[in-house]
């Protein structure tokens, strides 16, 4: 198994603005490392200087210790899998995924049966002597797939395989991916613009902004409860944000929200470091959909929020509604049996544990 290291990487094509700057990036020997970023921010660029498909304008590429910055593609044993895994509809299965070692000339009886142990792993041996068209869209991906794992290959990458593939197909393929994952155990780095994809099968997810910068690399569930910038925050799932003013209070701090004030109290501020420097001045305040809950009777008003309920939204498992807190409207999930009626009034509660703060200009984590 091989690790995958980017230092300090730039990459500017000719007549365009730069792309990447100063990247750094260290995939472990084995790992399913996930890049999420929003279209255009530099995803595939990235793949393709790992894949030597691009040359980085500065910076190394280190596959374990070895530098391979100026190794030619072919010869960096890298097995890619593209965004709509185009077969050649000319040719079977069979010769589609054993394309590359036809291309290697390895002798027939060898191909055969590299062609058959990766259509094996993949189950597609049964599909071997029909045509693409013949196939399903999820059936074409895995033969896409078996084509880029025949030829041994030190890191797979896969660059937004499932994005053409609809919402069921996609959920069945990416267990695939990750049981191909697991049992391969092959240095993987899988590129998507879905953030339940990249939570869903990354080791660790790398969060990259619209300007191809590095936000936050860690593992999916750090990135959603200790996301690292307001960024990270709303791209990895859903947040709830506005501007306050902290005001200190006799045992924390105040946080005047609408017609109510929360307190935040030492035991939160002690987690916060960052905050100090913030009291009686601006920060963002934000809280997840799922972390505003209807107050139970008997809730310390310190903890409530009063606001109306605006539009309400049915989405089977739960209901989604709009709530206006003074002039602050939030997204609220509420349990598929309480339904918020439009127009009400309604008290909900937060736990302040749950609240992330960041810094108003530039927006990093507090
Ligand atoms: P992503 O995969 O995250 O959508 P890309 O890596 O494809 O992003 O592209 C990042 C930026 O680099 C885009 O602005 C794109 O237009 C630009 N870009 C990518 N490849 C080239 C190229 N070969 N020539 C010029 N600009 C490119
Ligand atoms: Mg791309």
């Amino acid at each position: 198994m091989t690790s995958v290291t980017l230092v300090d990487v730039s990459k500017t094509f000719a007549r365009q603005a730069t792309v990447l700057e100063g990247l750094n990036l260290h995939i472990e020997a084995g790992e399913l490392m996930v890049l999420l970023g929003p279209s255009g921010s530099g995803k595939s660029t990235i793949l393709r200087l790992i894949a030597g498909l691009e040359v980085p304008t500065g910076g190394r590429v280190l596959f374990d210790d070895e530098d391979v910055t100026d190794v030619a593609a072919r010869d960096r044993m890298v097995a890619m899998v593209q965004q709509d895994g185009v077969l050649y509809t000319h040719l079977s299965v069979r010769d589609n995924i054993g394309f590359p070692l036809a291309m290697r000339k390895v002798p027939k009886p060898d191909a055969d049966r590299e062609v058959e142990a990766e259509a094996s792993q993949l189950g597609i041996r049964a599909l071997l002597g029909k045509m693409p068209r013949e196939l399903s869209a999820g059936h074409q991906h895995s033969v896409a797939t078996a084509r880029a794992l025949v030829k041994e290959s030190r890191v797979l990458l896969m660059d937004e395989p499932l994005a053409t593939l609809d919402a069921r197909i996609r959920e069945r393929t990416r267990l695939e991916i990750a049981r191909l994952h697991r049992d391969l155990g092959t240095t993987t780095v899988y590129v998507t613009n879905d953030e339940r994809e990249a939570m869903a099968l990354g080791d660790r997810v790398a969060v990259l902004d619209e300007n191809g910068v590095l936000s936050q690399v860690d593992t999916p569930r750090a990135v959603y409860h200790k996301p690292a910038s307001l960024f990270v925050a709303g791209f990895v799932g859903e947040l709830n944000y506005t501007t306050v003013r902290l005001e200190r209070a006799e045992n924390g701090w105040w946080l005047p929200l609408g017609n109510d004030r929360l307190l935040v109290d030492r035991s939160v501020v002690s987690t916060r470091p960052g905050l100090e420097a913030h009291l009686d001045g601006a920060v963002i305040v934000g809280i997840r959909p799922e972390h505003l809950v209807v107050a139970a009777p008997g809730t310390p008003f310190t903890e409530c929020l009063h606001g109306t309920v605006g539009r309400v939204e049915d989405a089977g498992s739960f209901v989604q509604a709009w709530v206006t807190i003074g002039a602050w409207r939030v997204k609220v999930r509420f349990k598929g049996d309480q339904r918020p009626v439009s127009g009400n009034l309604i008290e909900l509660s937060v736990d302040p544990h749950h609240l992330h703060f960041f810094e108003p200009a530039g927006g990093a984590a507090l």
